[in-house]
């Protein structure tokens, strides 16, 4: 059986954060995290997962951007940056966007706290989680939470068909150099 007949659904994920907080980092552990439902890597930018939720197949096909920004305040750079790129390329203003703290494993380098994280989250309108790419935890639990939003949302939602729907999902790592107000460690 072919991958196009073997999905209910297929959703498309668009990775973006500054460079160095665990994009890549994130999709490789998500996309290894099981024995099944891997695909190989079509060309160098996205990666293919399906996954069942709801008992629904569902058919992710997740991009990781190659923004390279200069390295600075990645916190900020959501609002300041990311928040607004979604708004100006999102083709469809229903589009689940989820905002995600990585790194969690090096808790004693923290510098936003999950507090912060959820302020900012809610601000801009995302889901929010925390995990490691790492040590893999709750990098399945985000994808799947992403996943089972996007299905909540009629619009974005094709049984059956190839159509690609857009779902952006934003990162915030953990950075070194967070504003003095903007530190929890
Ligand atoms: P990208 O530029 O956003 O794609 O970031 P990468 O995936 O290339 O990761 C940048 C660096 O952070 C690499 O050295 C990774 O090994 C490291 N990294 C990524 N995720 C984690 C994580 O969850 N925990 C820790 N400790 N390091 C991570």
């Amino acid at each position: 059986m072919s991958l196009a007949t073997q999905y209910d659904m297929s959703f498309k994920i668009l990775l973006i954060g500054d460079s160095g907080v665990g994009k890549s980092s994130l999709l490789l552990s998500f996309i290894s995290n099981s024995t099944e439902d891997i695909s190989p890597t079509i060309g160098v930018d996205f990666k293919i997962k399906q996954l069942t939720v709801g008992g629904k197949r569902l058919k992710l096909t997740i991009w990781d951007t190659a923004y390279d920004v200069t390295r600075r305040d990645t916190f900020t750079s959501l609002s300041g940056i990311w928040a607004k790129e979604v708004e100006r390329y999102s083709t469809n203003q229903d589009c689940v966007k989820m905002l995600i703290g990585n790194k969690v494993d090096k808790d004693s380098e923290r510098f936003v706290s999950k507090e912060e994280g959820i302020a900012l989250a809610d601000e801009l309108g995302c889901l929010f989680f925390e995990c490691s790419a790492t040590t893999l935890e709750n990098v399945h639990q985000c994808f799947e939470e992403l996943a089972s939003k996007i299905m909540e949302v009629p619009s974005l939602v094709e049984e059956g068909s190839t159509i690609v729907k857009k779902t952006i999902l934003m990162q915030k790592p953990e950075d070194q150099s967070m504003p003095n107000d903007g530190c929890c460690s």
